[in-house]
Order: C-alpha cells, then sequence, then structure tokens
C-alpha cells in the first residue's frame, strides 16, 4: 500500500466506481474508499423475502426527517454502491433538460453544460455499461453520435401487445435501454438469463451491468488500485489555508485512519456526500468545507415516483418486463403546458415484494391473494420532475447525524401522468379485463426513505455564490476536491439518474487526468 496517492475516491457506485475505472486506466494510483462490503453472492440475492420483506441489503443507517423522525433510508452499501440493486434502466437526460424548464411549481435551471457537451460521455457509458437499446424510437431522446452497443431488449409477448396496442392509439412506445448483458442472439452464450428478479435485486450470476462488475472488479488486481472495504469516511481535513485536502478521515474496524491524496473526490451519493462536507466543518471553512455559498446539502432531489400495479383478468406471463418506456408526456403536451414526465415499466410484481413495499395492499387479500394480484398485474413506473428547492435539504446535527427536509413540488404534474396513464391502459384493452368494475389501480408513492433516486446537494455551476461545483464538478472553494455523484444535478430530469452519473464520472475523470499531466 502507498502512503500518498493520486486519487483517493470515496464511495464505489456509479459515480465513484466508474471514476475510479477512468483514472485507473490512465495509470493513476488510487485509493478507493467503500464504507460496505462486497454483497454476498448467495441464493438470497433472488428471494424477494429477504430481499423485499425482510431488507436484507438495506443499510442499517437511521436518518431524520424535518421533525427529528428516525427512518430507515433504502440505501445500499456495497462495493457497486446503489447500482447493486438498481434496475439498470440507463436513460440519457432528454436535450432539453440540459436547459431552464417551467414547470407547474417554479424553474427547473440549466445545466452550465448543453447536451451537446454531454453527449459523447454518454455514449461511452453506454459503450462502458453495455446498454442495450434502439436509438431513434423515441421522440424525446437526443442525438446518439454512437449506435447502442446491443440491441434493444426484447418485449415477451404481454409486452408486446401492449406496446402494439399503444402504436396503434397513436402513442410511442420503445424499448428501454437496459444495462443487463444478455445475449438474445445466442442464449447459450449470454451472461445474463433473463429472469424475473432484477430490479430492486442484485444479480446472482453477475450479469447486470452494475458498478461492482462493470468498473471496480475489473481493477481489483491492478497495482496501481487499493480498494478498502469497511473504510466508512467521516471528515476530510484541510490545510492553514483551507484550499488543500491534506487528510481523508477514516474509521475502520472501530480505528481512526487517516489518508493523503494529491486529489479527492466525494462520491458518497448525494445525503452522505454533503453529510461528509457538513461534518468537515473547520475554522477556515465554518458552514462545512466548500460551503461558502450554502449551498452543500440544498436542493435535494428523488423524483416524484410512483408505481402502478395494474390489474386484468388474464394473466400476465412476462419474466423481465422492463423493455418498455413512454414518453409522450415527458415534455409539455397541446392539451397540458407542463412536463409531466416519463412512464416505464418496473420489475414484475410478486406476491412477497408486494407485501414488503406496501403491507396495506393486502386489501386485495379477501377475494384476490397478493399472488393472484401479482400474477395478473401489469407493473408501471411513473417519474415526474422534482424542483431543487433550497429548503430541501440535507443537514447534520452535532452528533454528525443525517437529516433531510423535503416538501414535494409538482404533484400536479404527476397526478396528471397517473391519469394519462389510466387513459393509456384504457386503450391497450385492459379496462375491460379489470376484476373490479371500475379501473382500481393499486398505486403507491415512494416515500422519503425510497431515495433511490437521490441527487443535488452539490451542484454544479459557474456562479460561485450559487453553486458548490465548478464545471468540472471540483469545489470552488477548495484546489483537489472534487465531488462526483449525483450530488451535482442542478436539476434531475424524469427519467432515472444513473447513466448520468456514470457518463459524469467519464467527463470528470478526463479533466482530472488532463490536470495531473
Ligand atoms: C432499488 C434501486 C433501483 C434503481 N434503479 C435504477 C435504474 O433502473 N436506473 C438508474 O439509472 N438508476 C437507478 N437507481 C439509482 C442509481 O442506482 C443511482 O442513481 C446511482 O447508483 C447513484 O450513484 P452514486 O455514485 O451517486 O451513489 P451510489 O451508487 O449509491 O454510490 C455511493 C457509494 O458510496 C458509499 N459510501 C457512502 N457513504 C460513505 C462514506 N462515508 N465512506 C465511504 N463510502 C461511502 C456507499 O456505500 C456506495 O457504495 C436505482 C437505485 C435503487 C436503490
Ligand atoms: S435479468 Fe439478467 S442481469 Fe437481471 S438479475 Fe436476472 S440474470 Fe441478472
Amino acid at each position: 500500500m502507498t502512503d500518498n496517492y493520486d486519487v483517493i475516491i470515496i464511495g464505489s457506485g456509479a459515480g465513484g466506481g466508474t471514476l475510479a475505472y477512468a483514472l485507473a486506466n490512465a495509470g493513476k494510483r488510487i485509493l478507493l474508499l467503500e464504507r460496505g462490503d462486497f454483497l454476498p453472492r448467495e441464493l438470497d440475492n433472488w428471494d424477494p423475502k429477504p430481499v423485499f420483506v425482510d431488507g436484507k441489503y438495506i443499510s442499517k443507517d437511521t436518518w431524520f426527517d424535518s421533525d427529528g423522525k428516525g427512518f430507515q433510508p433504502q440505501i445500499h452499501y456495497f462495493v457497486g454502491g446503489a447500482t447493486k440493486l438498481y434496475g439498470a434502466a440507463l436513460y440519457r437526460l432528454r436535450p432539453e433538460d440540459f436547459k431552464e424548464i417551467k414547470h407547474v411549481d417554479g424553474i427547473s435551471p440549466a445545466w452550465p453544460v448543453s447536451y451537446d457537451e454531454f453527449e459523447p460521455w454518454y455514449s461511452l457509458a453506454e459503450q462502458m455499461y453495455q446498454v442495450h437499446g434502439n436509438a431513434g424510437e423515441d421522440p424525446t431522446e437526443g442525438r446518439h453520435s454512437v449506435p447502442y452497443p446491443w440491441p434493444a431488449v426484447s418485449h415477451e409477448p404481454r409486452l408486446q401487445q401492449i406496446s402494439d396496442a399503444l402504436t396503434k392509439a397513436g402513442y410511442h412506445p420503445f424499448h428501454a435501454p437496459c444495462g443487463i448483458m444478455l445475449n438474445e442472439a445466442r442464449r447459450e452464450m449470454s451472461e445474463c438469463i433473463r429472469c424475473a428478479t432484477c430490479d430492486g435485486y442484485p444479480c446472482l450470476v453477475h450479469a447486470k451491468a452494475d458498478a461492482e462488475v462493470i468498473a471496480v472488479r475489473p481493477l481489483l488486481d491492478r497495482p496501481n488500485v487499493t480498494l478498502l472495504t469497511g473504510a466508512e469516511v467521516t471528515r476530510l481535513e484541510t490545510d492553514h489555508s483551507g484550499r488543500t485536502v491534506t487528510g481523508v478521515v477514516v474509521s475502520r474496524d472501530g480505528n481512526r485512519e487517516v489518508y493523503q491524496g494529491d486529489i479527492v473526490a466525494v462520491s458518497a451519493g448525494a445525503a452522505n456526500s454533503a453529510k461528509i462536507l457538513l461534518n468537515s466543518a473547520s475554522d477556515k471553512h465554518p458552514k462545512g468545507l466548500a460551503n461558502f455559498s450554502d449551498q452543500v446539502g440544498r436542493n435535494f432531489m428523488f423524483h416524484n415516483n410512483r408505481t402502478v400495479a395494474a390489474l386484468a383478468k388474464e394473466k400476465n406471463d412476462t419474466v423481465y418486463q422492463k423493455t418498455l418506456g413512454i414518453n409522450d408526456f415527458y415534455l409539455p403536451t397541446k392539451d397540458y403546458q407542463w412536463p409531466m414526465g416519463n412512464i416505464q415499466m418496473v420489475g414484475k410484481s410478486n406476491a412477497e415484494a408486494m407485501r414488503g413495499e406496501k403491507p396495506d395492499l393486502t386489501w386485495f387479500a379477501p377475494e384476490w391473494s397478493l399472488t393472484d394480484v401479482a400474477e395478473h398485474s401489469v407493473d408501471w413506473w411513473l417519474s415526474t420532475e422534482d424542483l431543487p428547492e433550497p429548503d430541501n435539504r440535507v443537514t447534520t446535527d452535532k452528533d454528525g447525524n443525517l437529516h433531510i427536509s423535503y416538501t414535494n413540488t409538482n404533484l400536479e404534474e404527476h397526478d396528471r401522468l397517473y391519469e394519462e396513464l389510466k387513459k393509456i391502459l384504457n386503450r391497450t384493452g385492459m379496462a375491460a379485463h379489470h376484476v373490479l368494475r371500475k379501473n382500481v389501480y393499486a398505486c403507491m408513492d415512494l416515500p422519503l426513505s425510497g431515495c433511490a433516486h437521490q441527487s443535488g446537494t452539490c451542484r454544479f455551476g459557474t456562479d460561485p455564490s450559487t453553486s458548490v461545483l465548478d464545471v468540472n464538478c471540483r469545489a470552488h472553494d477548495v484546489d483537489n476536491l472534487y465531488v462526483v455523484d449525483t450530488s451535482f444535478f442542478p436539476s434531475i430530469g424524469a427519467v432515472n439518474p444513473g447513466l448520468t452519473a456514470i457518463a459524469n464520472a467519464l467527463r470528470v475523470g478526463d479533466h482530472i487526468v488532463s490536470r495531473m499531466r
């Protein structure tokens, strides 16, 4: 182990793991600090009871809401971070997301870079994470300079039926971009077996393009890379000027350790990255490290998300359901002046998962068991953009605990999207088969603890008084400090954030390599 590293990266998820990959390939000496361990490979990986009911892979952390009430956030501390459990729907933001967008509750601000500047990094990210897709089907999608590296994952018969009906009704369904290592042309060679336990589960056979499998594992034998697991970073120390991070303080096996690197990249996830910076307050940085702007922790976003189980009399035998998306409501329509968001599929319901997610769904139970409900449901996921509000923020208390205040925005748009979904279901012939006489959709909004899409908290921008990071994701106030995870998002758009975090890590990695030449 070396004493001084070129770059210390804190967190090995979409941002940190990918950054490590980019920098290690450029020959930099990397120390990757990860508070979790490798996620164990075991049959429980694919068992809904341990995963959804027992929450086996969810951290034991307690965070606190604005009333001081503790809750268990649904986050995952493993090598690979949240991507170990993610659905691998690897979407690009739309070109419009990089510009200012007006919403019913306010403005989603422009990014300091354009879609065209970001585009090459999206292409690289798609190649690296083996994204399967079909560019050109989705009218809202931006230009691709390079085609997807793999053909789109095919729809199974029920989804194909729905897709055909949607097209006939005038919608523009598309094949969702998926980061799974499925070779449909040669199934015998395929790493992915196309199973039903993907979205929200770890992949037992390591065929999901997650940050551990794609980015971290290939580095493990490299002499220039050191991975320390069980290494929770608690604080960053600076020199007397406050302009340079000189020590990364780690708690490991109950001991305090301090590491030095020329550059430090915080990639602990939006809430935890803010926590580390806020808990690193010092004389030179009294409000928290890199927080002269008072923006660290603010503008926390995590989407308005809703899962909807649409019930039909006929069975839905789909195994891998996450193949279809609809962006007809992503931008304002002729009937509604505000953007509503994205509709996609979520992993196929099963009774155990439903019980774990929302126990009161058992109200169906007297007539239909949860197993019946799950077997007949077609499962949708709706995302509407939430706005970066300064008071939606992460703070820490005197003991260093993490608090989140959050008030929803754009709920009207989200409700309108749900109404559009109901129309879609009617037009795709599903309502006629509903067991209950009128349209009844089991529907649940994700509470604050379901912070899968957390972002914001250290937004990038050109003005140091209103942003934490510059356009290269370097802290305005500290010369060798970067934040490279979803914290940098100035707005979140309405598609899943993973690919944008990955693309940005490659972009920042390239900048760091040039800076160190
Ligand atoms: C169930 C689920 C489904 C999802 N589905 C999708 C999807 O289909 N598509 C999509 O694009 N996105 C999806 N996401 C979101 C996606 O996984 C995240 O946006 C992405 O992983 C964020 O990357 P990140 O680098 O910001 O954080 P993470 O990937 O969470 O990485 C943060 C890392 O930092 C580590 N860490 C935290 N604190 C410390 C500390 N103090 N010291 C050291 N290490 C620390 C954590 O253990 C973790 O490894 C999903 C997330 C979940 C949970
Ligand atoms: S669908 Fe493929 S990638 Fe997903 S969990 Fe199953 S085998 Fe793994």
